[in-house]
């Protein structure tokens, strides 16, 4: 019965210092958020013993009924949030939620049609190295160069040449609203299913700032750690009840085993929190915190691939400064500023160093960061991509570099994080 810092003193340190890094780093990776105290109970819960294949009231082990309760409120819960007739939230993570949607509804060999990951698209929606590409014909559509912004003309030209059995809308690293009733027109018109992967901005759409998915899509997937502030996992929706039989089946027994009923119980607390009025204020501000940031580096020379962002996250194009993303992105992380490269649309450099870096905005705006901290934020990324550029070195400026995280550390002590954890 020894504490975690009695029984593994080296584990423990590394959670103690990784908190010590969250709290005093100031976090921009648009996918990552900050789950609430109650959402990392009910994941460091005794649920993590249970094993509970199948499904609430049909499952293949005993003294499932406690577990059922709470995978019946995540379901609830999220059919709640996203006004849909189905849910499965038992995928571990949004690939695996991406993997059932290819198991339920196509076979090896069918043609998928998604957006390429150069364009901002992810590796589950046809990239090569991953099975959604290895698998399927996989053909890819891309952004109008001139504007940013998803080339519907292409995906509709592109739908009509290969005839997909699949078209899916969403990505990684996409700051505009997609029109989903222009996907769909799209999709009926070549009798193609219709997939929405929202596990970006779904707490956008929970929260009332960004359209929906559904009525358009037959189905549509999410994470649950993104925007949506909860435990790391995937989610499955549908309208559909064929789609939902062949969705269940597809998780379970197609792809896992027993559920991570912890992670289930977390997801049913971050559910029940994004039904809440907070919630929704929390997006709205996520939504204006993210266009505060992206005119203050706008204002400061850099760039913002389709020259702006209606949600959480923007791509920031770095070659009005001469900078690589590789480079900015351990720069300002010496800052203590952490972000992501990120490829720009045509991107000159390799992707392991390219043009960009992604920010968002989902984190920072948990912890109370307002407009006028964002605008500040702004202010330090400029700093150190203008000395950074200064020094034209990769190693960057150290002076800069030190006085912007000497400012960041004084700008996160003023918005702790886990108050209770010591
Ligand atoms: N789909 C999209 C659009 C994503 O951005 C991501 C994660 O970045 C995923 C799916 C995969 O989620 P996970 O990392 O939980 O497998």
């Amino acid at each position: 019965n020894r504490s975690l810092a009695d029984a593994d003193p080296a584990l423990y340190g590394s959670i103690k210092d990784e908190l010590g890094r969250q709290r005093h780093e100031i976090e921009l990776i648009a996918s990552e958020n900050i789950v609430s105290r109650a959402v990392l109970e009910a994941q460091g819960s005794v649920m993590t013993n249970k094993y509970a294949e199948g499904y609430p009231g049909r499952r293949y082990y005993g003294g499932c009924h406690f577990v059922d309760i709470a995978e019946e409120l995540a379901i609830d819960r999220i059919k709640q949030l996203f006004g849909c007739g189905f849910a499965n939230v038992q995928p571990n993570s949004g690939s695996q939620a991406n993997q059932a949607v290819l198991l339920a509804l196509a076979k090896p060999g069918d043609t998928l049609l998604g957006m390429s990951l150069d364009a901002g698209g992810h590796l589950t929606h046809g990239a090569r190295p991953n099975l959604s590409g290895k698998w399927f014909n996989a053909v890819q559509y891309g952004l109008d160069l001139a504007t940013g912004v998803i080339d519907y003309d292409q995906v509709e030209a592109l739908a009509h040449e290969h005839k997909p059995r699949i078209i899916i809308a969403g990505g990684s690293a996409y700051s505009r609203h997609i029109d989903f009733a222009r996907f769909r027109a799209i999709a009926d018109a070549v009798d193609a299913i219709l997939w929405v992967d929202m596990a970006h901005f779904a707490g956008l759409v929970a929260g009332g700032s960004h359209p929906s998915p559904f009525p358009h899509a037959h189905v549509a997937t999410s994470t649950t750690h993104k925007t949506l502030r909860g435990p790391r996992g995937g989610i499955v929706l549908t309208n559909d009840e064929d789609i939902a039989k062949k969705i269940n089946s597809a998780v379970f027994p197609g792809l896992q085993g027993g559920p991570l009923m912890h992670v289930i119980a977390a997801k049913a607390v971050a559910f029940g929190e994004a039904l809440t009025p907070e919630f929704k204020s929390y997006i709205g501000n996520v939504v204006r915190n993210a266009e505060v940031l992206a005119e203050t580096l706008v204002e400061g020379g850099l760039e913002i691939v389709s020259g702006g962002t209606d949600t959480h996250l923007m791509l920031v194009d770095l070659r009005p400064k001469s900078l690589t993303g590789k480079a900015s992105e351990a720069a300002l992380g010496r800052a203590f500023i952490t972000c992501n490269k990120n490829g720009v649309p045509n991107d000159p450099e390799k992707p392991t160093i390219t043009s960009g870096v992604r920010l968002g905005t989902p984190a920072g705006t948990t912890r109370g960061f307002g407009e006028a901290e964002f605008r500040e934020i702004g202010k330090l990324i400029l700093e150190v991509l203008d000395g950074l550029k200064k020094a034209n070195s990769e190693e960057g400026n150290a002076e800069v570099e030190a006085a912007v995280k000497a400012k960041v550390i004084a700008l996160t002590d003023r918005f702790p994080i886990y108050p209770h954890l010591g």
